[in-house]
């Protein structure tokens, strides 16, 4: 019976501090809520950010839960990579043969807004450097 309880404890604890990890983008992994995906395989999703900045705007997410890029550890190295080949996947799906931006907000000074790491891809037009 103790086993059953801490085992049940845990599984309680562990819902609850994943869901207080958690941000929109879970969601939007699980089909919780509604996005304009455009890509997705086993580690990734692509979707249309619903902000666009430019006139094509996605984000790249991994769909393990890293919130940052100064979270990421040595173990993430292929995953980290691998958003860099979705990216480049995303971006000759979208026809942006002329060129794109690749954008990842790290922190308050950074503007992240969104404790989910996500790559924005940015393009279909010209953009200005350096940014704000
Ligand atoms: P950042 O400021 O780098 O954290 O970027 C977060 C981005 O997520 C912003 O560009 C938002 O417009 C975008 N965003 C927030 N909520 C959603 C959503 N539900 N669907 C698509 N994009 C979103």
């Amino acid at each position: 019976l103790i086993i059953w309880i801490v085992n049940l404890t845990t599984v309680i604890f562990r819902k609850i501090f994943r869901n207080m990890s958690e941000t929109i983008f879970s969601k939007i992994i699980r089909r919780e809520i509604p996005a304009d995906i455009v890509y997705e395989d086993d580690l990734a999703l692509a979707f249309r950010d619903i902000n666009a900045q430019a006139p094509t705007h996605i984000l790249v997410i991994p769909k393990k839960l890293i919130p940052r890029v100064s979270d990421a550890s040595p173990g993430d190295q292929s995953l980290l990579g691998h958003l860099l080949l979705v990216v480049q996947k995303v971006a000759q799906q979208e026809g942006l043969a002329n060129g794109y931006r690749v954008v990842i907000n790290n922190g308050d000074d950074g503007g992240q807004t969104v404790d989910h790491l996500h790559l924005h891809i940015l393009g279909g037009r010209k953009l200005q450097w350096p940014p704000g």
